[in-house]
């Protein structure tokens, strides 16, 4: 395919979907890693210490190299098909290897340690210095300063690593595809919701059941996350729910599929990768690059919330006892321990009870929250703390569907900052699920804007929110709205960041316990009075969500904020003990370590088969090992954030305007421009307490 007519590489800022297709990803790549491999290899050959002559092309090269992979993984999130996923899985293979082939080049490093040590160092700002010691890093957390039988043995477990991992999450995968329950008795399906009864049904019609109906089944469980989670929740048959309770504390524990092996395998060569780096444990190295000091910090951290949260979740479980004994007749088909709850009971209980308590529901809520008028109260709030202007640009701008739009964000001096695309709605089929921000243009002074100053940062902002059906407006769950807060929090930081070195501004180098500060962060606002009030209308009436409404949504955010803290942190600790202090060669296995944690952290003990590690695929294959602590420190982080808002009186706008500039001058415009520790306390005056957290969840005064 001539370039000319290959829209990856038409040099217009702004990414030309509407003549993107799937056969021009292979072409572009190709020819792309062809132009870079030439420019590294003369890089590596002539590259001198200094900014310019060694920061500056690695800069272009990385921004080269993701600019068109950045579209085309966009794509496959946002308008998949077949066609788009076979190119992908074509090129992305090779891309990988070059990003490697960078990071372990001998030359760049040993470049990078010269201009460290070199004259030009002193003349370095700070946000440069830290860019050149994180490259020196991460080169040599890649295994760069190895050599001969060293690094060939890193190399070597490194691939091995990559294949188990994949083996562990296929395995997850194929284990809970095996297993499923068709129930064709009214009796059995007693409880589930509508909306888990169409599921159910569907799911029988595409195992073969081509007359199922939610009305009349027959209705097929599975042990994905949504069948079975509605079905623990609502399902009245105590026998079932402990089939399937049982079914998926086992799952990938048996026969071909088990992980068991894989589990030690695993946990053997990360601490033999970790030992050759030079730290004592994978938790040791994992922590290098965390905002975290040390193993024992997370440690500390862990323990005061667990200490906070532990009496809160023995509460918890009282209620629900007492709550159940009330209802005996839900305790009939007990097949165990018929008086007591069991771990099949919980979710179940915790369901009715939260109705009881807080009857709202959440059909009444969303009439409350169309999207125009949410977005103009969030873009308000944005004003209010940032003082940014948000407005939707015309309809020129090419996007990938219909439904997308595109906005512009203008800063206090007229002056424009960025742009974001939202796309805001399900499109089941082509669009991934859940909701995230990514980067589509990042800041950088090295590839100047028409007017000469930094080329600009444009964000996608992408959402699965319902779309919006018979005239109505779409109209949000309360959840979703949560979610938008959430996703925008992330855009802002990628738009307003004012560094214009491309490897450290937006998101970039900001440590991973670090990320959801600011997401979480506007995620609080929600629950402002004021705010919340500001963004809700009636899609018919306009009039604004009632005080009762407001009060039990208020009320319904900290339910079982203990029991719920308490299993985030039996994850944590058990991710930590596993990583540190337990030996893979001894003679204890994970599932003893497991067990040994939970005698702290779980309300009931595990029963003697519970394999719920073969499923953990959060540390055994996704990038979470070590480092699933990350969601609580930077929960710490975002409470105490917005508790900054509080004591300067949420309801004074001038001080929530003075707090809110000051919150975009340090943790939005620095990033990861200097370490999260620094940028943190620049904001709050001093390092964070997990006070507020604790607060906030209703575990402490
Ligand atoms: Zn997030």
């Amino acid at each position: 395919m001539p370039e000319t007519t290959n829209p990856l590489f038409d040099e217009a800022l702004l990414p030309r979907f509407d003549l993107i297709k799937p056969e021009h990803v292979e072409p572009a790549i190709e020819k792309l890693l062809a132009t870079l491999s030439t420019q590294l290899l003369e890089l590596e050959r002539a590259s001198k210490p200094t900014w310019a002559e060694l920061i500056e092309p690695l800069e272009r090269i990385d921004e080269e190299l993701s600019a068109q992979w950045r579209v085309v993984s966009h794509l496959t999130g946002v308008a998949n098909s077949e066609a788009l996923r076979i190119a992908y899985a074509e090129v992305e293979p090779k891309l990988i290897r070059f990003s490697v082939r960078i990071s372990q080049s001998r030359p760049i490093f040993d470049t990078l340690c010269s201009l460290r040590d070199g004259d030009e160092w002193n003349r370095l700002d700070r946000s440069q210095q830290r860019i050149v010691t994180l490259l020196i890093r991460d080169a040599k957390l890649t295994g760069v300063g190895l050599n001969g039988r060293a690094r060939e043995r890193f190399n070597e477990i490194q691939t091995e690593l990559a294949k188990l991992s994949t083996r562990f999450s296929n395995n997850v995968l194929d284990a809970t595809k095996a297993f499923s329950k068709t129930l064709r008795e009214a009796d059995e399906v007693a409880g589930l919701p509508d909306s888990a009864l169409q599921l159910a049904a569907q799911s029988a019609r595409d195992a073969g059941e081509t007359n199922a109906t939610s009305v009349d089944g027959p209705w097929r469980i599975t042990l994905d996350q949504p069948s079975f989670e509605s079905f623990i929740q609502h399902s009245r048959r105590r026998d079932l729910r402990e089939e399937l309770y049982r079914a998926y504390i086992t799952r990938a524990s048996k026969g071909d599929l088990d992980n068991a092996t894989l589990i030690k395998r695993i946990l053997q060569l990360r601490r033999e990768a970790a030992n050759l780096l030079g730290y004592a444990t994978h938790a040791e190295l994992s922590i290098a690059t965390k905002m975290a000091a040390s193993v024992n910090a997370v440690e500390k951290l862990l323990e005061e919330l667990r200490v906070a949260s532990f009496d809160a979740a023995h509460r918890d479980l009282d209620d629900l006892s007492e709550f159940a004994k009330a209802h005996p007749e839900f305790l009939a088909k007990a097949t165990a321990c018929p008086e007591a709850l069991a771990h099949w009971d919980l979710p179940f209980w915790a369901e009715r009870l939260r109705e009881q308590r807080y009857d709202f529901s959440e059909e009444e809520l969303r009439q409350y929250f169309p999207l125009p008028r949410v977005l103009d109260g969030m873009f308000g709030l944005a004003k209010q703390l940032f003082g940014v202007e948000i407005q939707e640009a015309d309809d020129e701008t090419p996007v990938w569907h219909p439904d997308v739009r595109f906005f512009r964000v203008i800063g206090e001096d007229k002056k424009p900052l960025a742009a974001f695309y939202l796309d805001p709605y399900s499109r089941p089929g082509e669009k991934r699920g859940g909701a995230w921000m990514d980067e589509c243009i990042g800041r950088s002074r090295l590839f100047s804007n028409p007017d000469g100053g930094p080329r600009l940062p444009v964000a996608y902002l992408v959402c699965n929110q319902s779309p919006p059906v018979n005239g109505k407006p779409s109209l949000m769950r309360f959840r979703e709205v949560e979610t938008l807060f959430h996703e925008f929090g992330h855009g802002l930081q990628h738009m307003l960041t004012q560094i214009d070195y491309g490897f450290s501004s937006g998101i970039h180098n900001i440590e991973h316990d670090a990320v959801e500060l600011p997401s979480q962060f506007m995620e609080n606002w929600c629950y402002h009075r004021k705010t919340l009030l500001g963004l809700s209308g009636h899609y018919e009436t306009s009039e604004p969500l009632p005080d009762t409404l407001y009060d039990k949504i208020c009320a319904a955010r900290n339910y079982r904020a203990g029991s719920l803290m308490l299993r985030q942190l039996h994850f944590g600790f058990t991710d930590l003990a596993l990583h540190h202090t337990f030996e893979p060669d001894g003679d204890r296995d994970a599932f003893d370590i497991q067990r040994g944690i939970a005698a702290r952290t779980s309300l009931l003990p595990p029963l003697l088969e519970d394999r719920f590690l073969c499923s953990f695929t959060h540390i055994f294959s996704g990038g979470y090992s070590a480092g699933y602590f990350s969601y609580k420190w930077a929960e710490v982080l975002s409470a105490d954030a917005f508790v900054a808002f509080e004591e300067a009186g949420l309801d004074d706008e001038q001080a929530i305007a003075r707090i809110g500039r000051r919150f975009r001058d340090t943790i939005l415009s620095l990033g990861g421009s200097q370490p999260a520790m620094e940028v943190f306390t620049a904001f709050r005056g001093r390092e964070p307490d997990t006070a507020a957290l604790l607060r906030h969840s209703g575990l402490k005064k």
